[in-house]
């Protein structure tokens, strides 16, 4: 998901608007918006689709008066596959003694079952499906007596992934969890501060990049200006390696690191480890095409578009049902049967989650006249299910936690099909020395199994680590 927040501008719910667009790809099946201003109180507008659909008409935007907004762009993951129900779309409410307050959450909760059956027990009216929600009901029992306190107590008892933005009255509040797995970045637009998941959302309201909201820290914006606080136990940082490969946008700035130029070095650092003899290296587009530019100029094999997208199409993987999905792909991109026919092809891609993408891809470009087919993958194989934020379907539907790299290889019907290293990838992100075994710098469950934060939800519906 996507999350943004403003403080201390005229026009609030329109720079929501606008940082929440260029949030797009990190959530495509709803959006909202909350807005506060002292003649108006707290108003919201939350609706399915796109952010460009759902908050442009003047009737939309003038129902959100304010100096004060967060937003949310939605996806699902964990918890309620499928369809979305509106009651489910961020920001939550709630209303306490000294006022209400709304909060938008990036990430996934991991003991969030455990805390609805105790909060439940307790007399919790639950409304949504969303693990999310469980912050504000932790917020409403918690005796303190401000909302900044409140959200602190509630956060000591959630497990997991988030970066949360959230409002009061008269206040902004920004926090990342103590691994810091999701991003969260500080900027400054005019007299107004800005919260936001990537530094791309800073860039097209023309706010400028402070810095990044730090693992485990809460910052609390007010006219006044800000005051940092560190409401955890400090732990050591677990960024989510995914973002730099797929997730974030490449014109975003990832820990002092341009998300374009690591995904440029990942294809570099392919081009090593795997190389191929072959007349074009192709991208899977969009999510595969900094590291074919990479792996081209590295290897000297000349990068061209063999494949052209739609620009019309969201993300595949945004569509939840399988027959969609399959569907998608064909939606989504052609092949270019001019440039490929008679040649070897590199196809070079950020992931195979179940190999529905590749497939198609190299059938349609077998179909085309291609000579061989040779697939390099900007990750290393998807063996495990992410429980902190991104979608990825059970085990059993990962084609790497199934079969090997050869069988693999098989099912896909390509020449071959090679896979970034784990310590590659860290290379590629700036860790000369690659991972270390002993202290991972970054979560890197989904290639590795091993959880930086025990999934402990799962474990109980009986997933096996
Ligand atoms: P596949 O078709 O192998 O299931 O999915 C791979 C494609 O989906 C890649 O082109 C990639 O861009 C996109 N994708 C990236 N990350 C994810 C993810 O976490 N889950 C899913 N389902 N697809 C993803
Ligand atoms: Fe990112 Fe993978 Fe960790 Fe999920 S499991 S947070 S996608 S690195
Ligand atoms: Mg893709």
């Amino acid at each position: 998901c996507g999350i943004f927040g403003v403080i201390g501008v005229s026009e609030a719910a329109n720079f929501t608007a606008l940082g929440l667009h260029a949030l797009q790809h990190r959530g495509q099946e709803a959006g909202g918006i909350v807005v506060h201003d002292a003649e108006h109180g707290f108003n919201s507008v939350r609706r399915f689709g796109y952010v460009r659909d759902s908050f442009t008409s003047q009737t939309v935007m003038d129902a959100l008066p304010g100096t004060l907004a967060i937003g949310h762009v939605r996806y699902s993951t964990a918890g309620s596959k499928g369809q979305t129900a509106i009651r489910d779309v961020q920001p939550f409410f709630g209303e306490f003694a000294m006022g209400g307050a709304a909060i938008a959450h990036n990430g996934n909760i991991t003991n969030a079952d455990a805390l609805r059956r105790e909060l439940i027990e307790r007399g919790s009216i639950f409304q949504s499906s969303s693990d999310s929600e469980c912050i504000i009901h932790l917020m409403a029992r918690s005796l303190q007596r401000n909302i900044p306190e409140r959200m602190k107590d509630a956060l000591r008892r959630v497990e997991g992934a988030f970066s949360v933005v959230a409002m009061t009255r008269t206040k902004l509040i920004g926090v990342r969890d103590p691994l810091g797995v999701r991003p969260l970045v500080l900027g400054k637009v005019a007299d107004g501060w800005v919260l936001a998941s990537e530094t791309c959302a800073l860039d097209i309201i023309g706010a400028e990049f402070l810095r990044e909201v730090e693992p485990g820290e809460m910052v609390v914006i007010s006219p006044e200006g800000l005051t940092s606080h560190r409401p955890f136990e400090q732990k050591r940082p677990r960024f989510c390696i995914f973002e730099h490969v797929y997730f974030s946008r490449p014109d975003s700035i990832l820990g002092g690191r341009s998300v374009y130029s690591t995904r440029e070095a990942i294809g570099r650092e392919l081009a090593k480890e795997a190389p191929v003899d072959a007349d074009l290296v192709c991208p899977v587009p969009d999510s595969g095409t900094p590291a074919a530019i990479g792996y081209g100029l590295e290897s000297g094999i000349p990068y061209a578009m063999g494949i052209i997208r739609n620009q019309y199409m969201g993300r595949t993987f945004i569509e939840p049902t399988e027959s969609i999905r399959n569907m998608g792909v064909r939606l989504k991109l052609n092949v270019n049967r001019a440039l490929v026919r008679g040649k070897r092809i590199i196809l070079v891609d950020d992931s195979v989650v179940r190999g529905t993408t590749s497939r198609k891809i190299k059938e349609m470009i077998l179909d085309a006249g291609a000579a061989e087919v040779h697939f390099r993958i900007a990750s290393p194989p998807t063996a495990w299910p992410c429980f902190y934020g991104v979608d990825t379907p059970e085990r059993e539907k990962l084609l790497a936690a199934t079969m090997t790299e050869e069988e693999m290889r098989e099912h896909l019907g390509v020449d071959s099909l090679r896979f970034i290293s784990l310590d590659g990838l860290y290379r590629a992100v700036g860790e000369a020395g690659g991972r270390d075994p002993d202290a991972p710098q970054y979560c890197d469950a989904c290639f590795s199994g091993e959880y930086p934060v025990e999934p402990s939800d799962q474990l109980e519906k009986g997933f096996r680590l």
